[in-house]
């Protein structure tokens, strides 16, 4: 077993989050994507070095992030090149990894790309929608008229096909779909994004609009409460408790009238991490495209990795560094809100941070 350090609230790593690049094509206002990346990014490599070494301190699960990371040339190779740490026995003292994710806004997710991230060894996908028509999209998107909102919504929609295609089964959570609601941006979009991912038989995740960031305009008043996403939908479709499973983000729900069966349209799951914080057993490091961790998204600086990983990784000092990193960790941001918003520092943007 990798050996597991536990920061000073005493939770585990469990979970990296790896941005592949701060660009995009899109530019949801809730995020504002950088139009360039920072100098000095990640090579190949050093990924793999950095991912090993976190592989060695407990993450089992990698989830690849940007900025837009289909953006990304080398997506697949380094998906690839990272198998070898997925093969390790679970019983390895250097660690295995059991899963490989990407979140993407599934604009550049054509048949062949979909083909050959299954290929390369992605085990998981979660698109991006915020609407289900071409106002809500181009609006939600950054994007100049329903025409332009449209032609994306016609691209995910034939992505959500291009992964089924490619195996990435939605019965078996291997793809679900992502939207944040903002209370005057799409709060009317909620009752058409669950019809959308009922009928295609997907988990919809509804994210509560978070203050990462200082360019995307946050405002408490443009938070739509969780609670009350699930009671708008729960009044048409029913819905029980399933709960939040330990180190998630989502709170689940099942519809009443799909108990029968498991696929993922049979659930909603709202991230509340505004109106109900999870920070108590949250197992979560962020590293960004340009080699900075950060133990927290609401966190306002991070440790640059790069002195260990240039101008050739160092395995010992990295997981050294890593791990002391881990275990000087207090964060808790989310749920120190109320009390230190003025202690409170500039938080990094969340395209840097990959969400
Ligand atoms: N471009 C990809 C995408 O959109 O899926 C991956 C990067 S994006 C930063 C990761 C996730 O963060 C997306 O699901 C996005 O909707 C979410 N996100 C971005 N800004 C947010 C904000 N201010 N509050 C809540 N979620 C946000
Ligand atoms: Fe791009 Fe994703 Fe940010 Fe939207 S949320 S601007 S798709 S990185």
């Amino acid at each position: 077993m990798a050996e597991r350090p536990l920061d000073l609230h005493g939770r585990p790593l469990g979970v990296l989050r790896l941005s592949l690049t701060a660009r995009c094509n899109l530019a949801c206002p809730y995020c504002c994507p950088d139009a360039e990346d920072p100098p000095g990014l990640l090579t190949l490599p050093e990924r793999v070095a950095l991912v090993e070494a976190t592989v060695g301190l407990g993450v089992h699960t990698l989830r690849l992030t940007g900025g837009e990371p289909l953006l990304h040339r080398q997506l697949e190779e380094l998906i690839a090149a990272l198998q070898p740490l997925r093969r390790r026995h679970p019983s390895d003292p250097r660690g295995a990894l059991r899963e490989i994710a990407l979140t993407s806004n599934g604009v550049l997710l054509g048949a062949d790309r979909a083909r050959q991230l299954k290929a390369a060894g992605l085990d998981r996908i979660t698109l991006s929608l915020d609407g289900t028509d071409g106002d809500s999209v181009a609006r939600m998107a950054g994007l100049g008229g329903a025409a332009a909102g449209g032609a994306v919504l016609e691209k995910v929609l034939a992505a959500i096909g291009h992964a089924r295609q490619a195996g990435f089964d939605p019965a078996r959570g291997a793809l679900k779909l992502n939207a944040v609601i903002t209370r005057s941006g799409n709060a009317d979009q909620l009752l058409p994004l669950a019809e959308l991912a009922r009928e295609q038989g997907l988990e919809l995740r509804l994210i509560e609009f978070m203050d990462v960031g200082n360019r995307n305009g946050w405002a408490p008043e443009q938070v739509l409460p969780a609670a009350e996403m699930v009671a708008r939908i729960g009044a048409v479709w029913p819905l029980e408790p399933v709960g939040r499973s330990p180190h998630g983000t989502a709170s689940r729900w099942r519809y009443r009238d799909r108990a029968a069966c498991d696929g993922g349209g049979a659930h909603l799951a709202v991230v509340a991490s505004i109106s109900a914080p999870f920070c108590g057993d949250c197992n979560r490091l962020r590293i960004t495209a340009d080699g900075v961790a950060y133990s927290c998204l609401f966190a306002g600086s991070g440790t640059d990795l790069r002195p260990w990983l240039r101008p050739r990784p160092e395995p010992a000092r990295l997981r050294q560094a890593l791990q002391g990193l881990w275990r000087a960790r207090r964060d808790r941001w989310s749920e120190e809100r109320q009390e230190a918003a003025e202690h409170r520092p500039a938080p990094a943007e969340m395209a840097y941070l990959g969400g």
